[in-house]
């Protein structure tokens, strides 16, 4: 056997044991529900990869809510897309600019919680397959909504219905509950060197 098989068989017996460790965790994994997934860190990809969701479960004609409860000035190019192309997607933004923008607490609790109403009856409907909540985890963190009732409308719903939630922090009771946690990590941004945000790359 000259060098080039050698690589070649251990290659084969290497992929052999990997492919044999990933059958036993397919196997493994028995459980048929859907899942409830929360995208946090401080790095970029968090309601990008959301969207990525989105697009995913309407190529097999599932039904998808999209919730955003922090609007940005600035149109989105999932926004456009959603509103024209996609009128089978439920789409409700919350009414406030950024947060950090209003100044108005008082308001900004009242468009939370209206847009909670909006969120909270989503994840009790059993026709939605996927719920997303973009941005949600702000609306704990500043306590502009209760930790408790988001925690129990997230447990309590429906088997078959994924969820998923993005947002910085959010709190340790959010990620102990779901399924899936990913952690978006921040190694550099092109917005730190001076290159202004992009259409249809940033929003
Ligand atoms: P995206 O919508 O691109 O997936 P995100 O949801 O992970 O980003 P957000 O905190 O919601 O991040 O911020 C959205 C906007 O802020 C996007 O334009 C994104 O490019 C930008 N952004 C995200 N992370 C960073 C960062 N670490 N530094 C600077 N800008 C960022
Ligand atoms: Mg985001």
């Amino acid at each position: 056997m000259n060098d080039e098989q050698s690589k070649n068989e251990r290659h084969k017996k290497a992929m052999e044991k990997q492919k044999a460790k990933v059958d036993s965790r397919i196997e493994a994994a028995s459980t048929e529900r859907g899942v409830a997934i929360v995208l946090t860190g401080n790095g970029k990809g968090k309601s990008s990869s959301a969207f990525g969701m989105v697009m995913r479960a309407l190529g097999y004609g599932h039904k998808v809510g999209v919730v955003q409860f922090i609007k940005g000035e600035q149109l989105s190019g999932e926004e456009l897309y959603i509103k024209n192309q996609c009128p089978q997607v439920d789409l409700y933004q919350m009414g406030t600019g950024f947060t950090w923008n209003t100044q108005d607490r008082s308001g900004d609790i009242r468009e939370a919680e209206k847009t909670w109403a909006v969120a909270s009856k989503m994840l009790a409907d059993d026709s939605y397959d996927l719920v997303v909540l973009d941005e949600l985890t702000y609306m704990i963190a500043y306590k502009y909504l209760d930790e408790q009732m988001v925690l129990d409308a997230i447990a309590n719903r429906p088997v078959e219905q994924s969820v998923v939630v993005t947002g910085r922090g959010g709190g340790s009771a959010l990620q102990e509950l779901v399924d899936t946690v990913s952690e978006v990590k921040d190694i550099k941004h092109a917005f730190k060197s001076g290159i202004k945000a992009r259409k249809g790359v940033d929003y």
